[in-house]
């Protein structure tokens, strides 16, 4: 699958969803992405030397937590438990983006 660069900032009605590096998520959080609702931003956990993560997997993690994003701003919170659902929505949501950068019409 074709890498998609993951912004800065998207639009998610009228909402602006930042992306933010992390160091140390692993150690705090003991995860590698995280979706901040109060803040509406997306927290990612960088490549360090201690935390080696490839950039496929900080992308599904990217499409992961934009997916719990839209589920709570769908007012579907309890969807969100649901992670095996917010992983194939993300894996979607990822495959489709992929698409728009590698097979756009002349
Ligand atoms: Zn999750």
């Amino acid at each position: 699958m074709d890498n998609v660069k993951i912004p800065k900032k998207i639009h998610l009605f009228s909402h602006d969803i930042k992306t933010k590096w992390r160091r140390n998520l692993r150690e705090k959080e003991d995860c590698i992405g995280l979706a901040d609702f109060d803040t509406n931003t997306i927290y990612l956990q960088i490549s360090t030397k201690k935390n080696i993560i490839c950039k496929e997997k900080q992308e599904q993690t990217y499409f992961h937590e934009l997916a719990h994003m839209m589920l709570h701003y769908s007012g579907r919170d309890d969807l969100m438990k649901d992670e095996t659902l917010v992983d194939v929505l993300g894996s979607m949501l990822r495959q489709v983006v992929g698409q728009f950068v590698s097979d756009l019409i002349p």
